[in-house]
C-alpha cells in the first residue's frame, strides 16, 4: 500500500477540525442560489408563441412537441422533461420571443417518481384551409404579423392572422375539395397551397 503524501495527510487533519465543505443545513434549510444560477426551465405561457425553436436547439432532447390533430381545436403540445434536462440554457438563449422559456432558480428537483418531472404547454394550431396541413401555431402567425408591421400585407395568411387578433375573422374550416380557386387567395394557406393559388392566378 502506498503511504499518503504529506500534503494529503495535512488536508485530512485539517478536515477533521474544519468539518465538511458541503452545506450542513441542506436539505433541512434551503439555500439561496446565486444570481444567474441555471435551475429548472419553466415555460411562460403568455410569452410563448409555440414556434418550437426551444425543442429544436435542446441538446438533451428534453423538450418534445406533438401536433395533435385529433382534438378540437387542434393543438401543439410541448412536453418538457426536466429529468432529461442538463440545464444548459440553450432553450432560453434561442427562444424566439426571448421570454417564452426561462431557467428558474429551482434546484431541488430530486424525486422517486419521474412522472412528476413533466411540464406541458399547449398552443392552438393554424391549419391550411385547403389541404389541412399544419402551418404553425396561431400565436406564432400573429407574432410574425405584428413583427412585420405593414410588410404583413404581402402575405394574406399573415393579414388574416392579424385580423383574427382584432376579432374580425370568422372560424376557419378545412375545405373538403382540394382544387384551388381564385378566391382562395384570401384564405389561410400553407406554403404549398399558396404556391398553387399563385400559379392559378398567373396561368389560369
Ligand atoms: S436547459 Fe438545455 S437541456 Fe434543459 S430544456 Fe433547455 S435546452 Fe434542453
Ligand atoms: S416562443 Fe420560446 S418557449 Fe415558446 S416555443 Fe418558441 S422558442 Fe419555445
Amino acid at each position: 500500500m502506498r503511504k499518503p503524501k504529506l500534503r494529503e495527510l495535512r488536508e485530512a487533519i485539517k478536515a477533521i477540525f474544519k468539518g465538511p465543505y458541503t452545506i450542513k443545513s441542506f436539505p433541512a434549510k434551503p439555500i439561496e442560489p446565486y444570481e444567474g444560477f441555471r435551475g429548472k426551465p419553466e415555460y411562460h405561457e403568455e410569452d410563448c408563441i409555440g414556434c418550437g425553436a426551444c425543442a429544436e436547439v435542446c441538446p438533451a432532447r428534453a423538450i418534445e412537441f406533438i401536433d395533435d390533430l385529433s382534438v378540437n381545436p387542434p393543438m401543439r403540445r410541448f412536453i418538457l422533461h426536466t429529468d432529461n434536462c442538463i440545464f444548459c440554457g440553450q432553450c432560453e438563449f434561442h427562444c424566439t420571443t426571448e421570454k417564452g422559456i426561462k431557467l428558474s432558480p429551482q434546484y431541488d428537483l430530486a424525486t422517486f417518481d419521474r412522472s412528476e418531472c413533466v411540464e406541458t404547454v399547449e398552443k392552438e394550431l393554424a391549419l391550411c384551409e385547403i389541404c389541412g396541413e399544419v402551418i404553425t401555431t396561431k400565436d406564432h402567425l400573429k407574432w410574425i404579423a405584428r413583427k412585420l408591421g405593414s410588410k404583413r400585407y404581402a402575405n394574406p395568411t399573415l393579414v388574416m392572422s392579424y385580423e383574427d387578433e382584432l376579432g374580425g375573422l370568422p372560424e376557419e374550416s378545412v375545405r373538403q375539395e382540394k382544387a384551388v380557386e381564385r378566391p382562395d387567395i384570401n384564405r389561410m394557406l400553407c406554403s404549398e397551397c399558396r404556391r398553387k393559388v399563385g400559379l392559378r392566378e398567373i396561368w389560369g
